[in-house]
């Protein structure tokens, strides 16, 4: 009677390459979005690490593989504040769905709750904060909430995408209080966070190409 939709692990390289395609194409607004309050290098940050990924992601690389090489070339291979926080959590996100064959809502549950502890624990950053923290707990906690209300999959990610998009924007009002742009003080306020720009650019790619490959199970 029950049915859970889930999708194969083995067809995580559709969620990896949605994950490039919208950072590439959205790197020139990246850097002009941190360039009016930060130094302008974030998308470019963010390209150069996806493109690495793009090139050196085996064929064959399951979810948590590509994750796992996501977070990996974040972490060593780009420069900026973000390298070490999204590198941190891509690896949490491949570690949470090690060893699956299938991926559910509960997995993306657990993988979105590890990425967020990690990131809160290295950027010691509050929501309010202006950082990209104010895109993923309101993100992770939606999808949370979806789960525990029982909605579909689906519906869980399209919460998460739905609630990404007004943390990101509720960056424009905000002060940075970490970061670069902390500097600031005041200045910085009136536009948006770029780091929680590219964190709802890319939940939303994760929620849409997650969505795309939803298969019913009974
Ligand atoms: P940099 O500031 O070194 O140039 P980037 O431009 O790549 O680094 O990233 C800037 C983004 O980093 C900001 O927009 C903000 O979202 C994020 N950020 C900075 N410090 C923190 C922190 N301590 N915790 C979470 N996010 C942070
Ligand atoms: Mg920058």
């Amino acid at each position: 009677m029950s049915s859970a939709a889930s999708f194969a692990a083995g067809q995580g390289r559709v969620v990896i390459d949605a994950l490039v395609a919208t950072i590439d194409e959205n790197a020139a607004m990246l850097s002009e979005i941190d360039g009016a309050i930060g130094d302008g290098d974030h998308g470019i940050n963010m390209r150069k690490g996806f493109l690495i990924v793009r090139d050196e992601l085996a064929r064959d690389a399951d979810l948590s593989a590509g994750l796992t090489l996501v977070g990996e070339t974040l972490m060593t291979r780009i420069g900026g504040a973000m390298g070490p926080l999204y590198g941190s959590f891509f690896i949490e996100m491949g570690g949470a769905c090690a060893g699956l064959e299938r991926i559910d809502a509960a997995t993306v549950g657990r993988m979105l709750a590890a990425g967020r502890a990690v990131v809160e624990d290295l950027g010691e950053a509050h929501v309010g904060d202006k950082t990209l923290l104010d895109t993923l707990v309101p993100a992770s906690e939606a999808y949370r909430r979806s789960l525990d209300a029982s909605a579909p999959f689906a519906e869980a990610l399209a919460a998460m995408a739905e609630a990404a998009e007004r943390g990101k924007e509720s960056t424009r009002d905000l002060v940075a209080r970490v970061g670069r742009a902390s500097r600031l003080g005041e200045r910085s306020r009136g536009v948006l966070d770029a780091g929680a720009t590219s964190c709802w650019l890319l939940l939303t790619a994760l929620a849409t190409s997650m969505s795309a490959l939803l298969t019913q199970e009974g």
